[in-house]
């Protein structure tokens, strides 16, 4: 493969931009390539190269890079009607009313512009509806580039994981190991009174996609309505991707008060919203004391993209098609890895899909999960599939980035930049392409 035009745009890049890039993930080594256009599951790079795309913009993406025809038009619509305006539009209320008829969490939602807005709005809103500072959260738990969990260490010993955040922020939040309810029930004995909210994802989906155990999610419910603190599910990433329309919560029957969104609600465009029950929402301004506000915010170019995102996938086979699809590929992967490497982990759910390259597992494989790990404990690969973040982190992730992914990518097969972040089946892979992925998994291995 030639990369002669991206090294070049990387050159230039480096000039202008830090490390080359807006966002820290993009830069992978020695240079990233430049996409020049997608076409439907695929991307085509400044050199002409072509790749199988399973990045698919990190989530948002549910179509792949060619919009359904009424997405389109109504992108095109908005847009040549005049972009924004400051004033309430239309498009805003039908956004509004379709996620708040499709979530079980949400009675009222507010639109932000991304993923860190919405959990930035979350965290304000929760201590300010109870009054209290501390916030917890899941070590390996992503909430955006957010002041509030950007923090690591043990409860009582904290630090931000960044420079540039005081000490002091980090005090007020505790970071527990996910699908731990000992530790939450620690956490909780010692602080119940402080804590403002629980704040985690139904599924790790930025550490290598870690599927809760059975009963967490409902403990982290009881657990948190006991001490009157507020439960937020951030579901940034598997709002309308797992359970469909009725997102992971739905999926997993456990309502939160609060839910924050990204990615798919915005169809491709920028967007963030925190949702939840309107005794909790109307602490927003300007109808409560919790300042919130945005210029872009409800920008009715996302605003239509998104709704006739959800619209379509409301009366179609979407969520069938790329989870059946998605299914076929963890079931081949999982084939592939135990002839190959037989100690790696496939995991995923609904159209989510990832290989964690785990040091160790069973020495028999019978009645192993065979679509990607769904935390079953009779499961032989129970005790060494990943349960936290720490789990993934001692995966082989050298390997997987520095090897497995180039290998990949010059085998025409785009993949997250890291062992970290999620991968997705869209509505435009097939049949074919998946078998092409196999292939190329199987050469990789
Ligand atoms: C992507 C993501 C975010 C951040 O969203 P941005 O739009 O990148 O700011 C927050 N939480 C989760 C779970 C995410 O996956």
């Amino acid at each position: 493969m030639n990369h002669d035009e991206s090294r070049d745009l990387y050159d230039r890049s480096l000039s202008v931009m830090p490390g080359g890039v807006n966002s820290s993930v993009r830069a992978v080594r020695p240079y990233p390539f430049f996409v020049e256009r997608g076409d439907g599951a695929h991307v085509i790079d400044a050199d002409g190269n072509r790749y199988t795309d399973y990045v698919m913009g990190y989530g948002p993406l549910l179509y792949g890079h060619d919009m359904p025809d009424p997405v389109r038009s109504a992108v095109q619509s908005y847009a040549s009607d005049g972009p924004m305006y400051g004033a309430p539009t239309e498009i805003e209320v039908d956004h509004a009313e379709f996620v708040a008829r499709h979530v079980p969490s949400v009675e009222k939602i507010r639109f932000v512009n991304s993923g860190t807005e919405a959990t930035v709005s979350a965290v304000r809103l929760a201590r300010g509806y109870t009054g209290r500072d501390k916030i917890v959260v899941m070590k390996g738990g992503y909430h955006g580039a957010q002041e509030s969990t950007l923090v690591e260490g043990e409860p009582g010993d904290t630090a931000p994981s960044t420079k540039g955040i005081p000490e002091s922020f980090a005090e007020h939040t505790i970071p527990v190991p996910f699908n731990d309810e000992a530790a939450i029930d620690e956490v909780f004995e010692e602080y119940g009174d402080d804590v403002a909210a629980v704040l985690t994802e139904p599924i790790l989906g930025n550490t290598g996609i870690v599927h809760p155990v059975d009963g967490y999610l409902q403990h982290l419910r009881d657990v948190t309505e006991e001490h009157g603190s507020l439960l937020i599910f951030d579901e940034v990433i598997t709002g309308f991707r797992v359970g469909g329309l009725q997102c992971a919560q739905g999926k997993f029957g456990v309502t939160p008060d609060v839910t924050t969104f990204g990615k798919i609600i915005g169809g491709g465009f920028p967007v963030g919203a925190i949702g939840g029950q309107a005794e909790i929402m109307e602490r927003f301004t300007p109808s409560g004391d919790v300042f919130q506000s945005g210029t872009f915010s409800g920008h009715p170019v996302t605003m239509a993209a998104g709704h006739a995102s959800l619209t379509y996938a409301a009366e179609n086979d979407v969520y069938d098609y790329v989870n059946d699809l998605a299914e076929t590929l963890r079931r081949g992967l999982t084939d592939i890895v135990a002839e190959k490497a037989p100690s790696y982990t496939v995991v995923g759910t609904d159209s989510m899909f990832k290989t964690v390259f785990t040091r160790e597992g069973p020495d028999d494989l019978t009645d192993a999960c065979e679509a990607g790990c769904a935390q079953r404990d009779a499961c032989p690969r129970y005790d060494y599939c990943p349960k936290n973040g720490a789990d993934v982190s001692n995966a082989e992730t050298e390997r997987w980035e520095r090897i497995f992914w180039q290998e990949m990518k010059d085998r025409g097969v785009f993949l997250t930049a890291n062992q970290f972040e999620s991968q997705f089946v869209s509505y435009a892979h097939t049949e074919e392409d998946i078998e092409e992925t196999l292939e190329a998994y199987k050469a990789a291995l």
